[in-house]
């Protein structure tokens, strides 16, 4: 009998998990991805701001690993594959923008000499950092927040204004809530070995791996047209394959049956049920919790623990004749500077293929995130009034003359789930107990890193946890182009 695997969750994560599926035993299982929203793509979407289409979400991927770009080659997309222009991002601190420090890792220094001449922290603040050689060792049990370990070695300033930017940047959290070990696992590792969090954050680093003035690889890649396009790309190449792909597919429960799986979907007027051999639950913490509440209750309890921020990304377009000088890819600014804004990009400079569309125009596009966990206040006022206060914030930093000529708004609820201190722990719970139910896989952003390159990799750890349990033997495929071999 051939099987029939169900995805439910159309983001990056569930459709890496059924390319992985099709390609490795598309001959032998039928596949079927539910997605709930009109669209596939989760936290890849994308808009067009004066005819020029932009990416809303993620708009980035993990370079430094292998699996997003990977998964872009393999659908097709190798030839559009682009490297940011500039990374250089400042911090607007005291009113003022200043270069980010090099030699930061997740905002702990490495390099005390680039820190001091960046101008970021105050000569107290300063004074403070050596301080860590000295100091007896900071016990590390079990876990512990990135901004109390920090603070214990380095001192406040450098959570408040190095550490927090950020955090926030990644994952829109705080430093005094986030988990050292799932948000900075290297750092968490060496801070057990080293009683100096400089001597370990310069060993994580790898620093003197790298010969001074050596070429680096890029560490973040785009696509010309988007990142979104990893996502619709995948999905076109999904349906060539003969994969079942529905849209409007909310999954409402999932119960076991004498032979694997039976997914209610639909309303409860007129609910539609589907059979499954196996199901991979590529959703949020939330749904995957009540989806697992009647067949792994302890997993769907610590599920339901992972809490979310709730963001909101606004594009801008300027008239390029209102826009002074703009240097570097954009800004970070720490919360405790009371702003709006938590993060900007300057999208044509960060990206040619923007910047180019946006000159034949005389625009200049800009994008800025706004709210963080448990400050989500700005997110109550309208799309209008966001615009204008983030526009205002902006306005603050950066040489604007005049006001833009289009905005829009995008409002991520259960934008980012929240790395709280044990999450390790918690993961490992959810998947041993996942494990033990034959038939069922996880995978996403929850889990194992929030960047599309972590959600990428666990759904290929999904797919093999589901190959094991239904026996699937290996077929030789041709990772390139996506066929059997
Ligand atoms: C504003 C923003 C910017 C980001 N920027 C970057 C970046 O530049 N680089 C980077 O690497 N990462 C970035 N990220 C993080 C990254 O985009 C996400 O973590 C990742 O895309 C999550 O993918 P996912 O498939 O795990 O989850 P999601 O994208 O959330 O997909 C889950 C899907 O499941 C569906 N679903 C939910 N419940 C059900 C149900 N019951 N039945 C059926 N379907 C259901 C949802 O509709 C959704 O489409 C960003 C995130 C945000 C919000």
């Amino acid at each position: 009998m051939t099987h029939h695997v169900v995805v439910v969750g159309g983001g990056i994560s569930g459709l890496a998990a059924a390319w992985h599926l099709a390609n490795r035993y598309g001959e032998q299982i039928t596949i079927t991805v539910l997605e709930a929203a009109p669209q596939f793509g989760g936290k890849l979407a994308s808009r067009s701001i004066c005819g020029i289409p932009v990416d809303v979400g993620a708009e980035a991927m993990l370079a430094t690993r292998p699996e997003a770009v990977s998964l872009a080659c393999s659908v097709g997309l190798e030839a559009d594959i682009v490297h940011p222009a500039t990374t250089a991002s400042r911090l607007f601190i005291r009113g003022r923008l200043v270069p980010m420090p090099g030699g930061l890792m997740m905002g702990a220094p490495t390099d005390l000499h680039a820190l001091a001449t960046a101008g970021v922290l105050g000569p107290r603040a300063l004074l403070r950092i050596p301080l860590d050689f000295v100091l007896p060792r900071t016990p590390i049990e079990g876990d512990v927040s990135v901004g109390e370990y920090i603070e214990k070695r380095l001192g406040r300033g450098v959570v408040d204004l190095l550490v927090d930017p950020l955090l926030g940047g990644v994952y829109s959290g705080r430093a005094d809530q986030l988990s050292l070990e799932a948000t900075v696992p290297m750092l968490f590792r060496r801070a057990k070995e080293h009683r100096s969090l400089l001597a370990a954050a310069r060993q994580a680093m790898g620093t003197g791996g790298r010969a001074v003035g050596a070429p680096r690889s890029p560490i973040f890649a785009g696509l010309t047209g988007g990142v979104t396009r990893l996502a619709s790309t995948t999905v076109d190449r999904l349906l060539e394959l003969g994969v079942t792909m529905r849209t409007g597919a909310t999954v409402r429960e999932l119960v076991r049956t004498a032979s694997g799986w039976r997914l209610t979907l639909g309303s409860a007027a007129a609910p539609e049920l589907l059979n499954a051999s196996a199901v991979i639950l590529a959703t949020p913490a939330s749904p995957t919790s009540r989806l697992l509440a009647s067949t792994a209750p302890g997993a769907s309890i610590e599920l339901d623990a992972i809490e979310y921020a709730n963001v909101a990304v606004v594009n801008l377009a300027y008239r390029a004749s209102d826009v002074g000088a703009l240097v570097g890819s954009g800004f970070l600014a720490p919360p405790i500077e009371g702003g709006t804004v938590k993060a900007a990009t300057y999208l044509g400079t960060k990206w040619a293929w923007i910047g180019s569309a946006a000159d034949k125009q005389g625009l200049v596009l800009l994008r800025a995130s706004v709210g963080r966990y448990r400050d989500a206040e700005v997110l109550a006022h309208t799309d209008e009034d966001i615009a204008d206060l983030v526009h205002a914030d902006l306005a603050r930093a950066l040489p604007l003359s005049a006001r833009p000529v289009e905005t829009f708004v995008t409002r991520w609820g259960g934008a980012l789930p929240q790395y709280a201190v044990g999450h390790v722990g918690r993961v490992d719970r959810i998947k041993s107990a996942v494990a033990q139910v034959p038939g069922l896989a996880v995978c996403g952003a929850a889990f194992d890193g929030v960047g599309i390159a972590a959600c990428v990799s666990s759904a290929q750890a999904a797919v093999d946890q589901l190959a094991g349990h239904l026996n699937l033997p290996g077929t030789s495929i041709n990772s390139e182009n996506g066929t059997h071999g």
